[in-house]
């Protein structure tokens, strides 16, 4: 393959984004939103619950409009395949990288010009991100902009998307490019054992990650302030200090100028905690179902999940990095030559590795989900525990039914589901309130 027909295929990858994101019905937004509408009810409706567990699930499952059930269902469904595609076209873009050796042309150039390795290593690596991005551009815009406004819901136009998109990718291609460049300095250094480094490094560099984000990299994007209401904070810190949450206040963050979803986290690491909530849980839920929902972000804290996360996807890591130590050892000796690959040290076949590892990830998917989801279960105790609000959770995960299928089969949750299902959570939720039925 030549390197001209290497940007023609950039070019046209372009201007397909640019049509799609053309395409995105802004208009929509608000009809779909309609059609999804769960009906809120009262408090006479939750008394009137039937105590049996299964038959309450059956009353929450049954204000769920037909056409809100179809349309979460396309949604989620569409997301199993979507995981497909994503692999296809990550793997045409590394062919297409490979094939045309431009990143073998970009080398010798710099070369030409200078010495320095570690200088010339970085370099490459960001040209194959920058690369491999505009590749991938069309699948971002149509995932992650157009399908979004498609089922109502993100609420950005396409400026201030693109700007975000821009600013992410910034940040990534920063940190990326300081990662992959001291995983190539492993690579070239311990040529035998570099896989298990690589799986170190990579667990080093997630931690640091969880210790940097919240503060350096999440403000980029969102406003975060204390929360005022001092009706929603004080009960939130009230159950972070009765669980021993080293927490002393709750901020919210302006997520609804990018999605309409609902969400919070509790996240923290080394003794350090930040409770917050998006304003989509503020203004769309009510104190019982906040309540629950931070019930269940404290569990993960005070389960010390990040850590059984680290350790898990540390094993799971250490997997796949000898998976494809395997695979590039081979693939190096069939095509390294034709793709211009001097040894397993040159970042030229950086595209190599990423599909080897994006293929491992894909093949894994069950794992990492089961691994995540064991998680959320064990979250969702705790948080009815702590909450006690077993009736908010039910209307918190009946909310979520809007971008996760409520009810699915046992091998489809198994397969595609990192939380679990909707209908199972409302009944777990159920059960709890049927046992712990207090008659005053
Ligand atoms: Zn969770």
């Amino acid at each position: 393959m030549q390197k001209k027909t290497f940007w023609l295929i950039a070019l046209l990858a372009l201007a397909l984004a640019a049509v799609i994101a053309y395409m995105a019905p802004l208009s929509q937004n608000e009809i779909s939103r309609k059609v999804a509408e769960i009906a809120p009810v009262t408090d006479a409706w939750r008394a009137a619950l039937p105590r049996d567990p299964t038959a309450a699930t059956a009353a929450y499952m049954a204000r769920l409009p037909a056409a809100a059930t179809a349309r979460s269902d396309a949604y989620f469904e569409g997301g199993y395949w979507l995981q497909l595609i994503a692999l296809v076209v990550g793997l045409a873009a590394s062919c297409v990288l490979l094939n045309s050796r431009i990143l073998a042309g970009l080398r010798d150039k710099l070369e030409q010009r200078s010495g320095k390795r570690w200088l010339n290593n970085a370099a490459l690596i960001a040209a194959f991100t920058v690369l491999s991005s505009v590749l991938m551009f069309p699948l971002d815009v149509y995932q992650r902009y157009y399908r979004e406004h498609l089922y109502g819901l993100a609420n950005q136009s396409f400026e201030p998307w693109l700007k975000e998109f821009l600013l992410s990718f910034s940040v990534s291609i920063v940190i990326g490019t300081i990662f992959l460049s001291l995983i190539y300095v492993v690579l070239r250094r311990l040529v035998k054992t570099w896989w298990i480094w690589g799986a170190v490094m990579s667990v080093v560099f997630l931690t640091i990650m969880m210790l940097i984000g919240p503060t350096y990299i999440d403000p980029l994007f969102n406003h975060y302030t204390p929360l005022t209401d001092e009706k929603v904070k004080q009960p939130i810190l009230a159950m972070a200090r009765a669980n021993g949450v080293p927490a002393d206040n709750v901020y919210q963050f302006d997520a609804s100028k990018q999605t309409n979803r609902i969400s919070a986290n509790v996240s923290g690491i080394f003794g350090t905690a930040a409770v917050r909530l998006n304003d989509n849980l503020l203004k769309r839920t009510s104190q019982p179902e906040i309540e629950a929902v931070m019930g269940h972000e404290l569990g993960h804290y005070v389960l010390n999940h990040v850590y059984h996360f680290l350790l898990s996807f540390g094993v799971l890591l250490v997997l796949g990095f000898a998976f494809v130590k395997t695979g590039y050892g081979w693939a190096l000796q069939r095509w390294g030559q034709q793709w211009g690959i001097r040894d397993q040290a040159d970042p030229v076949g950086l595209p190599l590795l990423v599909a080897l590892f994006s293929l491992y990830l894909f093949v894994m998917t069950p794992v990492f989900n089961t691994v995540i989801r064991s998680s959320e279960v064990e979250a969702d105790a705790f948080g009815i525990n702590t909450s006690q609000q077993a009736d908010g959770m039910a209307e918190a995960h009946l909310k979520l039914t809007e971008y996760r299928k409520a009810n699915p089969g046992e091998l489809e949750e198994f397969v595609f589901y990192d939380h679990p299902a909707p209908k199972k959570r409302i009944f777990m939720a159920m059960r709890w309130k049927a046992e712990h039925w207090k008659t005053p």
